[in-house]
């Protein structure tokens, strides 16, 4: 038998660097994803072919460490799923996949939780999708090594197409709110700005050392507790304007939540625009070629522009009337032509479907 499974990457809408505040973000599935396909194997061998990246072969019994670079990503799966205390057969592994690599739309994510579901579906594990995302988040943080939340699976797990999944990173509950730009005539970009400044990892650490100073100096579990007031009688500059980020950020993603509810979602730009530029100053985290294209995007007419994503590269998502794609775009390119840049890489996804079985 076969278990074929595809996950999507996915972007934020807003709620930037909240997730480990406790926060509240708002990703959708985006209509690219990698697929895997799992079959048992009759010995203990495990045998991954990702089309176009590469070949290998390990055992069922892995530790952290035994395997690297992409490979990483599978092993981790298969042994946070064994950690969790499955019992897994030799398997093969066919993946491929049409998510933008490093980008910020979390490919990673949505190779551990194709693998994930796929590998749950072979050998009958009975995990549900949120356990899923947890064994994905667990090969991820402690396999693979990198310090993530845990947005980027569930995202790829529970998203429902022409929506957005509002998820709160405290109670982990997450609500579907509509999406659907094309609906209220107006169109949302995604544009990589084909940045990829390498200091994520460091400045990663030092903002949530950051907030979680702020946190200790108010007295508070977390910034989620936190008032814009409290944040203004924090001493030390930097730490308040961090904190002043994460405050404003989450209020942001919860008018935002509203304002989708009722339906008029032209009045969310505003929200987008200060987001940006509360990342741009406070935060620390943007980067020249983000900034020229929000600000080129908003003089094209465009109703809300921010980076997405960790910073210092990657992607933005940018809101325009759907008359006024032409004139966004336009300018955005002009902007990086008159840089000297390579030209932006520019999609108008719609909200997908979350993990999902092909055959
Ligand atoms: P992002 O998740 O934003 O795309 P990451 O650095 O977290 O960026 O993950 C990208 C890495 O995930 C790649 O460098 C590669 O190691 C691995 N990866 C993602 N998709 C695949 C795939 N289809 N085949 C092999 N490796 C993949
Ligand atoms: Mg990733």
């Amino acid at each position: 038998m076969t278990s074929t499974w595809a996950a999507p990457g996915r972007v934020n809408l807003i709620g930037e660097h909240v997730d480990y505040n406790d926060g509240l973000v708002l990703p959708f599935a985006l209509p690219f994803v990698t697929r895997a396909r799992v079959s048992t194997r009759s010995d203990d061998a495990v045998r991954v072919v990702s089309e176009d990246v590469g070949g290998v072969e390990f055992a069922t019994a892995i530790s952290p460490g035994e395997v690297e670079d992409w490979a990483a990503y599978v092993a981790g799966v298969v042994w946070s799923l064994q950690q969790r205390g499955a019992t897994l057969p030799g398997l093969d592994i066919a993946l491929s996949s049409n998510v933008p690599l490093g980008a910020g739309l979390s490919s990673s994510a949505s190779l551990t939780c194709s693998v994930a579901s796929a590998i749950n579906d072979e050998c009958s594990l009975g995990l549900d999708p949120r356990e899923l995302a947890d064994v994905s988040r667990v090969a991820e943080n402690d396999f693979v090594g990198v310090p993530t939340g845990t947005m980027d699976q569930l995202a790829s797990m529970l998203c429902e197409s022409e929506h957005l999944l509002l998820l709160d990173c405290r109670s982990m509950e997450t609500r579907s709110i509509p999406f659907a730009p094309a609906a209220a005539n107006m169109t949302l970009l995604l544009i990589d700005s084909h940045a990829r400044h390498s200091l994520v990892g460091s400045e990663y650490g030092d903002r949530r050392s950051d907030c979680e100073a702020a946190a200790d100096d108010l007295g508070l579990e977390s910034l989620r507790d936190a008032t814009l007031e409290q944040v203004a009688s924090l001493q030390d500059d930097r730490q308040r304007r961090r904190a002043h980020h994460v405050v404003s950020e989450i209020d942001r993603v919860q008018r935002v939540a509203a304002i989708l509810d009722s339906g008029t979602p032209a009045d969310i730009g505003a929200y987008l625009t200060a987001s940006h530029e509360s990342m741009r100053d406070d935060f620390e985290i943007s980067c020249e070629e983000l900034d020229v294209l929000v600000d080129a995007a908003l003089d094209g007419g465009a109703l809300g522009a921010r980076m997405t994503g960790g910073g210092f590269g990657g992607c933005a998502v940018v809101l325009c009337r759907a008359d006024d794609v032409e004139s966004v775009t336009s300018r955005v390119e002009s902007s990086y032509d008159a840089h000297g840049w390579q030209r932006p890489t520019i999609w108008t996804p719609q909200p997908a479907q979350g993990a999902h079985r092909l055959s």
